[in-house]
């Protein structure tokens, strides 16, 4: 999937915001935003988008697939069954070559969130050891969440093969996520952002968007 083709499909579902005033998790201020919680009601292009993903990775060997969750247990999900179909031989139409069909399956697991951590329980920390390993996430703002992941998944003897995203949009590095072999995203989006106290959204009283990001919590903030 180019990439004009996943922001078309994010845009489509109303995953991207643009000309409007968002205080960001990081409390900075800035335009635009992706509202990955608008992909997943729809399975359609949610399936695209991980099919891209998977395709990505196809020739990787990867046993199992996991994320962060909450939202990335339904990407784990899709790209795990793209990426099983694709080596279990089924052709576009969903048919079967049956010699084809002894191949191992690529699992899907998520990593729980315990306080600040990431852990790998459910009895899925058994099915880590010595699996490659493909982490996947929605959007990667500083990759904290997937770092942790990788960590996680290293912990327990499991070989980190690449990090596939929806959408990297803090310009994050393999180095900064434990130095994975490879990020791939089908996008790369670079907002703009202000510090708050120096927004020029704020200084020209433009009002800010409190349904996604952290808006409600800085009016509230502001009022106290
Ligand atoms: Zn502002």
């Amino acid at each position: 999937m180019e990439e004009n083709h996943a922001l078309r499909v994010m845009n489509q579902v109303g995953a991207l915001i643009t000309d409007s005033h968002i205080v960001y998790t990081s409390g900075l201020h800035g335009t635009a935003y992706v509202n990955k919680d608008k992909i997943y009601p729809h399975t359609h292009q949610t399936s695209q988008l991980c099919e891209a993903i998977a395709k990505h990775f196809s020739l990787r060997s990867i046993g199992v697939v996991i994320a962060p969750a909450v939202g990335g247990v339904i990407l784990s999900q899709w790209v795990a069954h793209c990426l099983d179909i694709r080596r279990a031989g089924f052709d576009t139409l969903g048919r079967l070559p049956e010699e084809e069909y002894k191949i191992e399956e690529v699992l899907s697991v998520y990593a729980d969130k315990e306080g600040d951590d990431f852990v790998i329980k459910r009895g899925y920390e058994e099915l880590i050891p010595g699996a490659n390993v493909l982490a996947v996430e929605d959007v990667l703002t500083t990759g904290g969440s997937v770092k942790k992941v990788v960590e996680a998944v290293r912990a327990l003897g499991g070989n980190v093969v690449g990090v596939g995203v929806l959408c990297n949009r803090g310009g994050v590095k393999p180095e900064d996520i434990g130095g994975v072999p490879e990020i791939y995203a089908l996008a790369t989006v670079n907002f703009e952002s202000y510090p708050a106290d120096d927004c020029p959204l704020c200084k020209q009283g433009v009002p800010i968007n409190t349904s996604v990001g952290k808006g409600r919590e800085f009016l509230a903030g502001k009022a106290t």
